[in-house]
């Protein structure tokens, strides 16, 4: 269970996006630091070059070498004893120093203590020297300077300029080495180094402790979604996450998981209600029958009434098998099993043929029936499920339309559509039931709604919206109550027909 524990913990957002910001930050500030370092050492050591640039070229005010005959050359520092500054300027210059002839030979005892503790250069290589710089000498230029690091017996770094200088009388080049001690410059260096040492470390632990703080609060939304969802079943689809008002990308989940919760309860509460109304549009056909059949058993005698019970009830078992197969094709359509057989057919003439049909309902109810195509009009569609289409709209509008009314069938050809329009002049539909009227079992309430025999089923249009919509068409619905309802249905006639398009639903 621990190691579950913790091998999620790795796993999860938080730890990674705190882990990955640690991490950046660490490759940051030691690369910074680093950078820092060596653009330090840089302007350290450059500033010890110029300091004894600026000693060497002082020096030289100071300190004369003079030869008289064949007297060792002596060496003088000229300068006011009684000048501070020039002292302590003399005094600088003269802690690690040396001078010797252009053979190595120190001259007038002229080297300091600090110089002897670094090592005294071997007269070979002095001769060398003096013998390299010589040979590049021009006069007025400043010289070739020699530069060297040194360490003395306890390991302190020394930075040594040396060149040559020439004697006052008879210009003899002489070796001369001044030197200044690195140990400070290293030791603000190491100072340096220390601090990022120590900052580098507290200011990850600190970043990373801010950064898994800032992450948790961040993902605290997401494991709100998550929760939420969890108690989510189809019982509770109320359940909705309360957004933070921060307008941002989890606002947006959250209203996204949102919405599609509404949509998902919206559907449970559709089912809910189609399986209410199933049970309740079956149970009334089985309680006629039960009861019909009851009443025989108990209270018919002769022959005639027997056979009566039974044409009632095989009625009601038709109704009950009606309402069977058509919930069975319905529930097929919707759920994509049942595919359009296309084929090229002229739409004047199926109407045509179809008001011709509906001619002997329609006298029966005393309505007039017109069909109004005047043009051919070929499309691309399934024969049968057009025909199943017009024939609910035309049933509906003869029963629904009282005796001396019309009922209207038209066909325009549009730009690449076919329009079909179903009017009549019949009680039309009141605004507030028009939303309804393609659900499963939908009936407007109102005069002759009760469930019975010569009652519809209520799945008439919803076969309609299906055969629309399966055809990527749109019908759109305009009723006014007494006066008449007019349903157009646009249908896209080519072959070209595969656009998206939703079922629209327009009410007026
Ligand atoms: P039904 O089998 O009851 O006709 P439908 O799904 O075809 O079921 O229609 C649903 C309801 O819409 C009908 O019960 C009726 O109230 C209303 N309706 C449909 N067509 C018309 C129409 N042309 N005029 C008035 N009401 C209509």
């Amino acid at each position: 269970m621990a190691g579950k524990r913790k091998r999620n913990l790795t796993r999860g957002l938080r730890f990674r996006l705190t882990a990955g910001y640690a991490l950046f930050f660490t490759v940051l500030l030691i690369g910074m630091a680093g950078l820092l370092r060596a653009r330090l050492a840089t302007l350290i050591d450059a500033q010890a070059h110029t300091t004894l640039d600026q000693e060497w070229a002082a020096i030289k005010g100071y300190l004369r070498v003079e030869t008289y005959g064949h007297n060792p050359p002596e060496a003088s520092w000229y300068y006011d004893e009684h000048d501070p500054d020039e002292n302590y300027i003399v005094e600088r210059m003269r802690r690690v120093y040396l001078l010797t002839d252009a053979n190595g030979k120190i001259v007038d005892n002229q080297v300091s203590t600090a110089y002897r503790n670094l090592g005294i250069d071997a007269p070979a290589d002095i001769q060398q020297l003096v013998k390299q710089i010589l040979a590049s000498y021009a006069p007025g230029s400043p010289g070739k300077a020699f530069w060297t690091v040194r360490r003395n017996p306890q390991g302190a770094p020394y930075l040594i300029r040396s060149g040559i200088v020439f004697d006052e009388h008879n210009h003899a080049p002489y070796y001369l080495a001044i030197g200044t001690a690195l140990s400070e410059n290293y030791k603000i260096l190491n100072e340096f180094t220390w601090v990022f040492v120590i900052i580098i470390p507290a200011s990850l632990i600190l970043g990373s402790l801010l950064g898994w703080f800032m992450a948790g609060r961040a993902l605290e939304p997401v494991l709100a979604v998550a929760q939420t969802a969890q108690r989510i079943s189809g019982s509770n689809l109320s359940l909705r996450i309360p957004t933070r008002g921060a307008s941002d990308e989890l606002d947006y989940l959250i209203l996204t998981f949102n919405r599609m919760i509404e949509r998902l309860e919206a559907s449970f509460r559709q089912m809910k209600q189609f399986s209410t109304d199933v049970s309740h549009e079956l149970r009334t056909p089985i309680t006629a029958i039960r009861g019909q059949l009851e009443v025989a058993l108990f209270t018919a005698k002769t022959t005639e009434q027997y056979h009566e019970a039974m044409v009632n009830a095989l009625q009601d078992i038709d109704r009950l098998s009606q309402i069977v197969r058509a919930l069975l094709l319905l529930s097929q359509a919707e759920s994509g099993q049942l595919v359009l057989q296309k084929s090229s057919v002229d739409l004047r003439e199926l109407i045509r043929d179809l008001v011709e049909q509906f001619q002997i309902p329609a006298e029966a109810e005393s309505v007039r029936l017109i069909a109004d195509a005047p043009y051919e009009c070929p499309a691309e569609v399934d024969r049968v499920q057009v025909e199943r289409m017009i024939t609910n709209l035309l049933s509906n509008a003869i029963k629904f339309t009282p005796e001396g009314g019309e009922v209207r069938v038209k066909l325009r050809s549009q730009s690449g559509s076919a329009e079909i329009i179903v009017e009549d002049t019949g009680r039309g539909i009141p605004k507030e039931y028009l939303p309804h009227i393609f659900d499963r079992f939908y009936r407007v309430p109102g005069s002759g709604t009760a469930p019975g025999p010569d009652q519809g089923l209520g799945l008439g249009l919803s076969f309609v919206a299906w055969i629309v919509k399966a055809h990527n068409g749109t019908v759109d619905v305009e009723s006014s109550p007494g006066q008449g309802t007019r349903f157009a249905i646009h249908l896209p006639a080519g072959q070209a027909a595969a656009s998206t398009k939703e079922l629209v639903v327009s009410r007026s």
